[in-house]
C-alpha cells in the first residue's frame, strides 16, 4: 500500500532537575513543582487540579515548603526551577495544609449513604482532620434527576473542576458556578434540574469532582482492579479504563488512559456508564440446542457437534454474518472458517448496511476504503464540511472535536435535512431536499471550478479522469441546483468557497449514513470524493476524508476479511494472493467474490441459502422491511446464532452458542481513524460463555471432520495474540502490529507495515494505493425509491439516539440508559402536528406499505414539514425497520434505510 507521512519524533525538551523530599527528579522545562511531585507519586493533596488540565489554583491544598523561601506556595502554580529543594512534609506546610483542609471540610455536610468526600476525604484523613463538631446548615436539595449520577452541593468546595470539564473539555456548558459570595453554587442555569438542562450525562464532571459532590448513583464499593481497554460501542473507539469493583462488577469507566488513545480523556454517556449490560441477568450463558421447537441446555460438545453437523449438511448453500462488535481476531477466524472449511466467500457484516457505498467509492477512486485523516485533524482544520452525520448522537466524542474546531475558528458547514444539534453552532446549515445530494455536491464543484478555487497542480500530478468529470458537471448550474435542492444559491457557493479555501490549514470532509443509505448511495459518495480531489483537500495535516464508522469495530471487521469481495486486508482474489493464503491456510480460498448479506437473506427464499452462521448480529432487527426478512430467515433449514443475548434472530435458531462480552476476552478493535487498540479481559465470562474466536475455531474443526477436511491445526489457536500475528503476517498494512507492541506503545494507526514503523497519522501524502486518484462522475440524482403519495403522505427518515446504540440489544439492558430514553419518540414538525391534532407525548401509529409501529410524538422544528424522524432502536415492540424499504443501491447493495413513505394515525391516549 502506498502512503503516507510518518509521524515525526519531536526533539526531546530540556529538563530541569530538582529535589523533593530528598529524592531527585527531572521534569521538562515549563513543568510545575506539582508535576514533579506527581512524577514521584508523592501523595500531596491537589483537589482542584485535573491531571489533563492547566491548574486552577482554587483549593490551596497543594502547599509545599521551598528551601530558602518564606511561606508555603501552592505547588500547582510554582514553576519548577533547576536545583530547587522542596519539602512536602515540612511541618509548616503540613500545618497550613491541615488548616485549609479543616476549613474546607467544615463547609460540607455528608450525605447519607455516601462513602465520604472522595479525594478530600482521603486528604483529610492523611492530615488528621476530622468532621466538625457541628455540621453546617443544610441548604441545598440533592439533584438526583439524572439516571447515572447526582449533584450534592453540600459536598461541593467550589473548586470549579466540574464546570471546566463541562465547558472546556466537553464544550457543552450545562453547568456553571452561579450566585455570588456565600451563595455561590454549582448548578444549571436558573437553578433548574440537570435533567432539564443540555447535560448529556457524559460524566466528565463526575470524573473530575474531587469531593463526590458529583458522584455516581451506584452503591459505592472499592475498585479492585483498573485495566486499560476500548469502548465497545461506537466507531470512535475511545480508550477507557475498566474499573472492576471488589464485588466483581464493572464500575463506571475511567478516562485516564495515558498514551496513544483516541479519546484524550473524553467519554460519552454510553462509554462511561453504559457497560453494565455485561452483568445482565438476560445473558445466555449455556449452549442451547433446539429440539421439538424448544430450547434445551447442552454441553459445548453437544451444541458444537449439532451445529457442525447442520452446517456441514448445507455446505455450498451457506452464508455467514460476522460481527462488527466483536474483535478483529474473532472476525478473522469467522472469515477463515467460511473460506477454508465452508468453501465460500459468502461472509459479510454490517458495513453493508452503513458505509458500503463509501467503501466501494473510495476503493474505486483511491484504492483504499478507510478514513484518511486522524481525529486530531478535525481540531486543526480550517473548515469542516459535515454531511449527513449527527455526531452529537452517534459519535459524541467526535462531536466534541467538532466543537473544539469551531472554538479554534474553523468554518463549519453542516449538510443535513434535520436540524441536528451541530446546526446551532455551525457557520452554515444547508438543508437540501431529500435525494438531491448529488446535485448539491456537483453544484459546489462547479463553483470551485468556475471561481478558480480548484487545486490544478494537485489535479495534474495526482489524479485522472478530470476532464470527463468536469464535462459531466455541465448541467449542474448554481441556479438549477438551488431550484432542485431548495438551498439558496449563495449558501451553496459559500459552502464551496469555505471548503476549497478554508481560512487556515485544510478542510476535513466528514460524512455519515445520511448520504450512504440511499438507492444512489455510491453516487453520493463519489460526488463527495470528487470535491476532495478537485480541491486537493486530503493528504496533509488538518485535511482529509472521513466516513464516520458506526459500530466499534466495523473498520476492523472489514480489515480482517469479513467481506465477500476481498480477502483480509482488502486483498483481491488474484492468483498470487490466493496462492499466498493457500500456503498459510493449507486450503486455497475460492476465487469468486461471495454474496453480500442482503443477497444471502434474499436467497433464503429461493433455496440458495439453506444454512446461516450469525455471529453477534441480529438481522431481524437490522434488516430493512422486517416482515420480509422474517419470512426469508424463516425458510432456513439450519441457523446457528452466537451472541450474548437471545434476540429476534436467535429465537429462530437451531443452536445458540453463548459468547463472551468485550470485557471478558482479549483482542483488538480498530476504530474509525484506523487505530488498532487493545481489548483486555477484566472479568471471567459468565457460566459457559466463551470468546467468539474459540467457539468458531472449535466449530471449524468439527465441520472440517464432517466434510473430510483436516483443519485442526488451522483452528487450534491458543490465544487472541496468536490469531492477530497470523492476520498481520497475511495483511501487509498490519504487518508491524502485534499485541505485544500495542501493550508497550498503546494504539497504532495502520498502515504500519513493519515493527519499527510508527503508524500512519494520515493517508495519501504522496500517492494513492491505486497510483492516481480517479474522478468518477456522479450523475444519478434519484430522489428515493419510494416517495410520499396520497396514501402514505409523510417522508420517514431514520437514525440513532445518543442514549441507545443501534437496535438497542445492549443499551436496553442498561437501566440508566433506558431511563434517559425510555420510549420511542417520533419527531414531527409543528405544522403537521397541528393539522393532525397531535401534541408532544401523544401516541401515534406510523404505517408504511410493509408494516407499522407505534410511538410517541415529539413536536419539533428540527424536521421539515412533511417529514418524520424515528430512531432505529427497538423500544417495546416497535422497530423502525418494520417500515423501511429494502430497495437497494445496485452498486453497493446498501438498502435505502433513510427514506420511505408512511402515514400517521393518532391513537387513543
Ligand atoms: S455530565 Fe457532562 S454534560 Fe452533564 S454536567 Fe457533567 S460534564 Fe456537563
Ligand atoms: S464516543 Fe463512542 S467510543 Fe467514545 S465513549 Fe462514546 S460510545 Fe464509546
Amino acid at each position: 500500500m502506498a502512503v503516507i507521512e510518518r509521524m515525526t519524533a519531536e526533539r526531546p525538551p530540556a529538563t530541569i532537575a530538582l529535589t523533593i523530599d530528598g529524592r531527585r527528579v527531572e521534569v521538562e522545562a515549563g513543568a510545575t513543582v506539582l508535576d514533579a511531585v506527581n512524577r514521584l507519586a508523592i501523595p500531596l493533596p491537589q483537589l482542584c487540579k485535573d491531571p489533563d488540565r492547566p491548574p486552577l489554583g482554587a483549593c490551596r491544598t497543594c502547599l509545599v515548603h521551598v528551601e530558602g523561601q518564606r511561606g508555603v506556595p501552592a505547588a500547582c502554580h510554582l514553576p519548577a526551577r533547576e536545583g530547587m529543594v522542596i519539602e512536602t512534609e515540612h511541618p509548616e506546610a503540613v500545618r497550613i495544609r491541615a488548616g485549609v483542609l479543616e476549613l474546607t471540610r467544615a463547609m460540607l455536610t455528608p450525605r447519607e449513604g455516601s462513602d465520604g468526600f472522595g479525594q478530600l476525604g482521603v486528604a483529610c484523613a492523611a492530615h488528621g482532620v476530622t468532621a466538625p463538631a457541628e455540621a453546617p446548615l443544610h441548604r441545598f436539595e440533592v439533584d438526583a434527576s439524572k439516571s447515572f449520577f447526582l449533584l450534592d452541593r453540600e459536598a461541593c468546595i467550589l473548586c470549579g473542576r466540574c464546570t471546566v470539564a463541562c465547558d472546556d473539555v466537553q464544550l457543552i456548558g450545562a453547568i456553571t458556578l452561579g450566585g455570588r459570595g456565600h451563595a455561590t453554587r454549582v448548578g444549571v442555569f436558573d437553578d433548574g434540574l440537570l435533567a432539564n438542562s443540555v447535560c448529556t450525562s457524559c460524566g466528565q464532571c463526575v470524573a473530575a469532582c474531587p469531593t463526590g459532590a458529583l458522584s455516581p448513583k451506584e452503591a459505592p464499593a472499592p475498585v479492585a482492579r483498573r485495566v486499560e481497554t476500548t469502548c465497545p460501542y461506537c466507531g470512535v473507539g475511545c480508550a477507557i479504563v475498566s474499573q472492576v469493583r471488589a464485588d466483581g462488577r464493572l464500575a463506571i469507566m475511567a478516562d485516564d488512559v495515558p498514551a496513544n488513545g483516541s479519546s484524550e480523556g473524553m467519554l460519552c454517556v454510553k462509554g462511561r456508564f453504559g457497560t453494565g449490560f455485561v452483568h445482565s441477568r438476560e445473558r445466555v450463558t449455556t449452549p442451547l440446542v433446539k429440539r421439538d421447537g424448544r430450547w434445551h441446555e447442552a454441553t459445548w460438545e453437544e451444541a458444537l457437534e449439532t451445529a457442525a453437523a447442520g452446517l456441514a449438511r448445507h455446505r455450498g448453500r451457506f452464508g455467514a454474518l460476522a460481527s462488527a462488535k466483536a474483535t478483529n481476531e474473532d472476525g478473522y477466524v469467522v472469515q477463515k472458517f467460511c473460506r477454508v472449511v465452508m468453501g465460500t466467500n459468502d461472509v459479510d457484516h454490517c458495513t453493508r448496511l452503513c458505509h458500503s457505498p463509501s467503501v466501494e467509492a473510495m476503493l474505486a477512486s483511491m484504492g483504499s476504503g478507510a478514513t484518511s485523516n486522524s481525529y486530531v485533524d478535525y481540531e486543526t482544520a480550517g473548515c469542516l464540511l459535515i454531511v449527513g452525520a449527527d455526531a452529537s448522537a452517534n459519535h459524541p466524542v467526535i462531536a466534541v472535536r467538532f466543537r473544539r474546531a469551531m472554538r479554534n475558528g474553523a468554518r463549519v458547514v453542516v449538510v443535513n435535512p434535520r436540524r441536528i444539534e451541530l446546526c446551532e453552532q455551525a457557520d452554515l446549515w444547508i438543508q437540501p431536499r431529500p435525494g438531491t445530494d448529488v446535485t448539491l455536491f456537483n453544484a459546489m464543484a462547479r463553483v470551485i471550478l468556475d471561481e478558480g478555487l480548484a487545486d490544478l497542480d494537485f489535479i495534474a500530478r495526482r489524479t485522472e479522469g478530470f476532464d470527463a468529470w468536469r464535462a459531466s458537471l455541465a448541467a449542474f448550474t448554481l441556479e438549477g441546483a438551488a431550484a432542485r435542492t431548495g438551498v439558496r444559491a449563495e449558501a451553496i457557493a459559500q459552502a464551496a468557497r469555505w471548503y476549497a479555501k478554508p481560512p487556515f490549514a485544510g478542510s476535513c470532509l466528514v460524512w455519515g449514513m445520511g448520504i450512504t443509505q440511499h438507492v444512489n448511495g455510491i453516487h453520493n459518495a463519489h460526488a463527495l470524493l470528487n470535491l476532495a480531489l478537485v480541491t486537493g483537500q486530503l493528504g496533509f495535516t488538518g485535511a482529509g476524508i472521513s466516513p464516520l464508522r458506526g459500530q466499534n469495530n466495523v473498520q476492523g471487521c472489514g480489515d480482517a476479511g469479513c467481506i465477500p469481495t476481498n480477502l483480509p486486508g482488502y486483498q483481491a482474489y488474484d492468483d498470487q494472493t490466493l496462492a499466498r493464503f493457500e500456503r498459510a491456510w493449507g486450503v486455497r480460498p475460492p476465487a469468486q467474490p461471495g454474496r453480500v448479506v442482503t443477497e444471502m437473506v434474499e436467497d433464503c427464499l429461493t433455496g440458495g441459502t439453506r444454512a446461516m452462521y450469525v455471529v453477534g448480529e441480529n438481522p431481524l432487527l437490522s434488516e430493512p422491511d422486517l416482515h420480509h426478512a422474517e419470512k426469508a430467515i424463516g425458510q432456513l433449514d439450519f441457523l446457528v446464532v452466537q451472541d450474548l443475548f437471545m434476540h429476534e434472530t436467535a429465537e429462530r435458531a437451531h443452536v445458540f452458542l453463548p459468547a463472551a462480552a468485550f470485557a471478558e476476552k482479549e483482542g483488538t478493535f480498530t476504530n474509525s481513524e484506523r487505530r488498532v487498540q487493545r481489548v483486555r479481559r477484566v472479568l471471567d465470562p459468565p457460566g459457559l460463555a466463551r470468546a467468539d474466536w474459540w467457539i468458531t475455531g472449535e466449530l471449524a474443526q468439527r465441520v472440517g471432520r464432517h466434510v473430510g477436511l483436516e483443519v485442526a491445526r488451522q483452528f487450534s489457536y491458543e490465544s487472541a495474540a496468536q490469531i492477530f500475528d497470523e492476520m498481520a503476517r497475511l495483511t501487509p498494512f498490519l504487518g508491524g502490529i502485534s499485541h505485544a507492541r500495542l501493550d508497550r506503545e498503546g494504539g497504532l494507526q495502520w498502515p504500519c507495515p513493519t515493527p519499527e514503523h510508527p503508524g500512519t497519522r494520515f493517508l495519501y501524502a504522496e500517492s494513492f494505493p491505486r497510483g492516481r486518484a480517479r474522478f468518477v462522475p456522479a450523475l444519478q440524482t434519484v430522489e428515493a425509491a419510494e416517495l410520499p403519495d396520497p396514501d402514505f403522505p409523510f417522508l420517514l427518515n431514520t437514525g440513532r439516539l445518543l442514549y441507545h446504540w443501534h437496535g438497542g440489544t445492549l443499551t436496553r439492558r442498561v437501566q440508566g440508559l433506558l431511563e434517559l430514553a425510555p420510549r420511542l419518540e417520533i419527531a414531527m414538525h409543528p405544522a403537521d402536528a397541528r393539522r393532525l391534532g397531535v401534541e408532544t407525548g401523544a401516541r401515534i401509529r406510523l404505517a408504511s406499505r410493509r408494516g407499522e409501529l407505534t410511538g410517541h410524538a415529539r413536536v419539533t422544528e428540527a424536521v421539515r414539514p412533511g417529514a418524520l424522524f424515528v430512531p432505529f432502536v427497538k423500544l417495546g415492540e416497535s422497530a423502525a425497520n418494520f417500515l423501511t424499504n429494502s430497495a437497494f443501491d445496485p452498486g453497493s447493495k446498501i438498502p435505502e434505510y433513510k427514506v420511505c413513505a408512511v402515514r400517521v394515525e393518532r391513537l387513543p391516549a
